[in-house]
């Protein structure tokens, strides 16, 4: 069974995600040098930035990856900064953000009110673009993984444009509204790629053979792009095809995967696979 992929545009999620980025060298930098890393928006909307929240924050404590994204989870799923703070037990740093969210957020609204109009309309764009694709999407990730959707729950894809990229967790999706209808397919697929690549097993694989453990995210845009690649127009455009500058080894990795792709069946398991491609990795990782 295929789960269901819902869009939406959330105000509690976008201004949670607002702070976050204003507030980014609050946090830990596996977030703040990337997906909250948006520096044009940074810029933009430094005047909002007050002591009083800095301060905050210093006093938080620290504030984990992990705690950040099922927080972020939890105001997908639920819509509201309530139910979000009374899933939090008291005392929990990223409460802080919350606490923050909770009073007037000097600004924000103005922000929204232009912000709201432009994702509704994008979403309303982009589900015209998905729809008709999602399900042949969905079972190329499963097909190429050879893992099943294991959620019962819907996917639910949010849109939040103060985001550099997007972030996946367990069923809940955020993504930046890029302008170009294929690029966010294949953006979307790749987040998709990320709930669905046994990412464990891949840098298990890389480990043992003392391979970059970063190769396992140029695996989860490989296998992306292939689920996605027949539903783009042009594959040369920038933002399609797994890039080498931003994903490990991208080169040496693309014709395996293509041939992979190609005939999944031949090989019983993923792992099969991915230990096969240990040589050819290990014959290119050389100094
Ligand atoms: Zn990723």
């Amino acid at each position: 069974m295929l789960p269901k992929v819902e869009f939406e545009v959330n105000e509690p999620l976008n201004k949670f995600c607002h702070i976050s980025v204003l507030y980014s060298d609050r946090l830990p930098d596996e977030l703040a040098k990337g997906m909250l890393g948006n520096k044009a928006y940074q810029a933009k909307h430094t005047n909002l930035r007050t002591d009083e929240n800095l301060e905050r924050l210093r006093h938080a404590g620290i504030i984990s990856p992990t705690a950040w994204y099922s927080t972020a989870r939890t105001l997908i799923r639920t819509k509201s900064l309530d139910e979000a703070i009374a899933s939090l037990k008291p005392g929990r740093p990223i409460g802080q953000i919350l606490n923050i969210m909770k009073q007037d957020v000097h600004g924000y609204d103005d922000i929204w009110a232009s912000t709201k109009p432009r994702l509704e309309e994008y979403k309303q764009r982009f589900v015209e673009e998905w729809s008709p694709i999602s399900s042949q999407v969905l079972s190329r990730l499963s097909l190429l993984t050879k893992e099943d959707w294991t959620t019962t729950n819907d996917i639910l894809v949010n849109f939040v444009d103060c985001l550099n990229g997007g972030f996946a967790w367990t069923d809940s999706v955020a993504v930046y509204p890029f302008p170009d209808m294929d690029v966010e397919k294949k953006f979307l697929a790749h987040e998709l790629s990320e709930l669905m690549t046994p990412t464990s097993t891949v840098i298990r694989i890389l480990a043992d053979a003392g391979l970059d453990e970063s190769i396992s995210h140029t695996v989860v845009d490989m296998i992306a792009f292939f689920s996605v690649k027949d539903f783009v127009k042009n594959l040369d455009r920038k933002g399609i095809k797994p890039n080498p500058s931003y994903y490990p080894m991208a080169n040496t990795l693309f014709p395996l995967l293509e041939g992979y792709s190609k005939d999944p069946g031949a090989y019983p398991n993923l792992e099969s696979f991915l230990k096969g491609m240990v040589p050819l990795l290990e014959q290119y990782a050389l100094p």
